[in-house]
């Protein structure tokens, strides 16, 4: 068994990873273990706080969801409290300034940006990458692409923009120094991006088709390391603002994001290892005294005062779904609420679309209580130093209510607490 840690932090999304700094920072020793990354690589890299309630888009998220967690008891925010989403966003905020990687917004605003498919999308933080996107801003947009990368549509972005009465066209240009490959990944246009002469040479290009008033809309991959340095460059070198549009995943503003928690919670003493699946626990009967991780070389033991429990919903593994759909949360096999049925049957297929569309449905998760720890079948906690977070929790409808972020930050940084 190896030495003990105050915190185990199980799982490196943002509910994890923003509970691990909590405590770091606050002199707790603290491991994150997780599987592998977590919603931060699929991401958009903003941060959604609130985007709709009963489909109806919010102006001011914070303030929307104090009116959701009145008016719905067992919701995460209702659990984590307003007051804990406001300070989240505020450390998160500062967090990724000292990172290096700043972010705008207060939180009482919805900032509007362009979708990956050229869409309206409300959102609350946003990278300062990406800030200039805003689309209550009036300047007409000219979107650039790439035909050696595929994961980017400008013309679709911005027929799309068109139609949602923003002025937008498209420009598509072969990235500088790959003429020869046909499909180029994100991460390698992202670290071209962090190249000045790349970014000068594709001035070059860029440059003379630009017309004055423009703002210069790229695919989110402007610098994997220097997306500042890759921004202000580019913005002197095209003499236009500048900003990221979401692509498909990986997402490079979000693993900036895991980069910045990574570098401040290795700087602040934290351990992180990523790739190793939690498989057991032991216990003291009342207390979670120690957590198995799978290496590649043999199983191993972890003791630990307290146990952060931030292993995702079903679609990152947190909570698997049986055949006869029954789920099971993985790794303490505690009781889930599937608080929402199961998807209807048309013609006894079933119907994902209507799964989504019910009127009330939230995801399948984990009731907790005021403290935020899982219950048991009983409806106590099952264990008095065990603390769940994030997209594991029950109550939200994250897809539908674009809360996904601001739930993990608010309860990660509770939880943390
Ligand atoms: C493919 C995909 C697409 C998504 N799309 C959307 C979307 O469009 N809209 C939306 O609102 N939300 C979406 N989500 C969910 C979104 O990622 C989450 O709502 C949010 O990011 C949750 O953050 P989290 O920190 O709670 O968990 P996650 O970011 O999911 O992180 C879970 C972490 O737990 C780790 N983990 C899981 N099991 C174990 C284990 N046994 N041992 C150790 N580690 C473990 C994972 O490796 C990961 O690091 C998507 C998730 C996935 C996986």
């Amino acid at each position: 068994m190896s030495a003990g840690y105050d915190l185990i932090v199980v799982g490196a999304g943002y509910a994890g990873l923003m509970a691990a700094l909590t405590a770091q920072e606050a002199g707790r020793r603290t491991l994150v273990i997780a599987t592998g990354n977590g919603g931060t690589h699929l991401r958009t890299g903003c941060i959604d706080v609130l985007g709709y309630i009963d489909g109806k888009r919010v102006d001011d998220p914070v303030r929307a969801a104090a009116q959701l967690a009145s008016a719905r008891p067992t919701h995460p925010y209702a659990t984590t409290g307003v007051e804990a989403l406001g300070v989240a966003l505020l450390v998160f905020k500062q967090a990724m300034a000292r990172a290096g990687y700043p972010f705008e917004g207060d939180g009482h605003t919805a900032l509007l940006l362009p979708s990956a498919l050229g869409a309206a999308r409300p959102t609350a933080l946003v990278p300062r990458t990406m800030a200039a996107g805003d689309l209550r801003r009036p300047e007409p947009i000219v979107v650039v692409g790439f035909d050696n990368f595929k994961d980017f549509y400008p013309a679709l972005i911005a027929e799309n923009l068109e139609r949602g009465g923003h002025r937008a066209r498209a420009i598509m240009l072969t990235a500088p120094g790959f003429e020869h490959e046909a499909d180029l990944p994100p991460l390698t246009l992202a670290r071209a991006f962090d190249r000045a002469p790349f970014r000068s040479a594709l001035a070059a290009q860029l440059g003379p088709r630009l017309r004055s008033g423009e703002r210069v809309a790229f695919p989110a991959v402007l610098g994997l390391t220097a997306a500042l340095e890759a921004l202000a460059d580019l913005e002197k070198r095209l003499g236009a603002p500048v900003f990221e549009i979401p692509t498909l995943p990986p997402s490079i503003p979000g693993i900036r994001v895991f980069n910045a928690f990574d570098r401040l919670l290795r700087a602040a003493g934290a351990r992180v290892q990523i790739g190793h699946p939690v498989i057991g626990f032991k216990t003291d009967g009342l207390r979670v005294t120690a957590l198995t991780s799978q290496t590649a070389a043999r199983d191993r033991d972890w003791a630990c005062d307290a146990v952060v429990l931030a292993t995702g919903g079903v679609a990152s593994g947190g909570i698997v779904v049986d055949s006869h759909r029954v789920a099971r949360e993985v790794v303490f096999g505690l009781p889930v609420v599937a608080a929402v049925a199961p998807p209807e049957t048309v013609n006894g297929l079933s119907a994902p679309a209507a799964y989504f569309e019910r009127p009330t449905p939230s995801l399948p998760g984990l009731a907790v209580d005021a403290a935020l720890r899982p219950l048991d079948a009983t409806g106590t906690a099952a264990y008095l130093n065990l603390y769940a977070a994030g997209a594991l929790l029950t109550g939200a409808e994250p897809w539908r209510e674009k809360s996904s972020e601001g739930i993990s930050l608010a309860s990660g940084w509770r939880a943390g607490q």
